[in-house]
């Protein structure tokens, strides 16, 4: 390849490429010889394209990108199509890896960014608790500064691949006599400490993606914090954002769990594309599918263009939670009772098992939830993108401390 090689000189290259070095959708065998269910497989895969300079595409040359233009990264989408690609990078490289070249110091963007994309480190995000998911600046975890240590206790909630990641991005409460904005720092945490303990939570899908994390007396360096101390809330929200953007705008590189093509394949597997009311309600969900797709890709090409989409980035989050519902009432459309029968270690007789479908109907809602849930989406909107009156906030100038013993006061006894 030339030093800077065009757009379609690249998507040639990453065809090439990916011929000989990735498995292809629907191989079982391949995903198998890849080890593509593993984090050994995915961390070698992702090693692997990042060697042929097929990784960190758009980031810059200094934190080991390619420095490369969004037409690159479209053609590299192409090619990739139809082939296995590295899926657990996501929380790096879609929403740390960006909040950190916004906030982290120089040394931290050379220690972390370049083991973001050449598959070292797998990233999970400890942001929730039991009692801060939507009001997420409502957390007690704790870092107390100990000589030139942080010292961390808490605990973390629904943390996904928790149980597989390497470090995570960790908010906590710094200064509690402030109010609950005021007192968070957010610090890079190891989650191989013997102090950090990751239990599983099962959903329904019947696995086990997301976790319980707890941080018992979990020592960090001084350097482990990202930004100023207690202006943690500016880092949360850009990665928040990068969260919305991330799940927004990623339809133009992976598909929707439950998209046209997977339930159209299983509307054939179960003979249903005669009936009308099929037909018209997968044209419905084609007509969606698309549009959505289209908002996606083109929003992503706001981002790679360096047009921040800020509280737009809902936007496109929101419609790919309104299209998911939607596809679910098209599958039971389609399937009704038969969606029941699920068995993804394929012990039922394939004509009774539709896992993709089931797995999908079953998982897609969590959509609505993850990365905040529509009705604080359509919040943001509301306030940031259209001007409307902000909902009231009661509790912004009470220090922390104080709001604690209003909402449950010490015991008299
Ligand atoms: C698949 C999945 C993966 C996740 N992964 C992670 C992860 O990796 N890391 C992480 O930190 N968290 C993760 N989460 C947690 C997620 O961010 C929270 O579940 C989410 O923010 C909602 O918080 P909650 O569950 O505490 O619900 P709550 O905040 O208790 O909300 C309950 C209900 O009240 C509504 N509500 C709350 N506040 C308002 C308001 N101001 N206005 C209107 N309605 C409101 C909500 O919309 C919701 O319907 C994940 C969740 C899911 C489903």
């Amino acid at each position: 390849m030339a030093d800077t090689p065009t757009p379609a000189e690249y998507g040639q290259a990453a065809a090439a490429f990916l011929a000989e070095h990735a498995p292809r959708v629907g191989d079982d065998a391949a995903r198998e010889a890849y080890g593509i269910d593993t984090v050994k497989g995915q961390k070698a895969l992702l090693k692997s394209f990042y060697e042929a300079g097929f990784s960190g595409i758009t980031w810059p040359k200094e934190y080991g990108g390619q420095g490369l233009t969004d037409e690159h990264q479209l053609a590299f989408n192409q090619a990739a199509n139809g082939y296995e690609t590295p899926n657990i990078f996501g929380i790096a490289q879609g929403m740390f890896g960006p909040t950190l070249m916004g906030m982290g110091t120089e040394e931290q963007k050379l220690e972390w960014i370049p083991k973001m994309i050449n598959g070292d480190h797998v990233w999970c995000q400890l942001f929730s608790e039991p009692g801060a998911g939507s009001d997420v600046a409502g957390l007690r975890t704790r870092a107390e500064r100990d000589g030139d240590e942080w010292v961390i206790n808490g605990q973390k909630v629904w943390t996904s691949g928790a149980q597989r990641a390497d470090y995570g991005a960790l908010i906590a409460r710094t200064d509690p006599s402030v109010p609950k904005h005021n007192g968070i720092s957010m610090f890079i945490v190891d989650m191989r400490d013997p102090g950090v303990t990751v239990r599983p939570l099962k959903q329904a899908t019947g696995e086990a993606p997301f976790n319980e994390v707890f941080l018992d007396n979990v020592r960090l360096p001084a350097d482990a914090i990202v930004g100023e101390e207690n202006a943690g809330w500016a880092a949360a929200v850009l990665m928040l954002r990068n969260e919305r953007i991330s799940i927004g705008t990623g339809a133009r590189r992976t598909t929707r769990p439950l998209s046209y093509q997977s339930i159209s394949a299983f509307a054939k597997k179960v003979g249903r594309t005669e009936d009308p009311i099929v037909r018209d309600r997968l044209a419905h969900l084609y007509s969606i599918d698309t549009a959505g797709t289209l908002l996606s890709t083109r929003m992503r090409q706001e981002v790679d263009a360096g047009i921040e989409l800020r509280a737009r980035g809902s936007i496109a989050k929101l419609a790919g939670s309104a299209i998911s519902r939607q596809a679910i009432d098209v599958a039971d459309e389609v399937g009704g009772s038969e969606l029941i029968s699920w068995d993804r270690q394929g012990n039922e007789p394939a004509e009774l098992n539709y896992p993709d479908t089931t797995y999908g109907v079953v998982g897609a809602p969590g959509g609505g939830i993850a990365g905040g849930t529509n009705e604080i989406q359509r919040g943001i909107i509301g306030e940031r993108v259209l001007g409307l009156a902000k909902d009231p906030q009661l509790d912004r100038e009470i220090p922390f401390n104080e709001l604690r013993a209003m909402i449950a006061p010490p015991p008299t006894r």
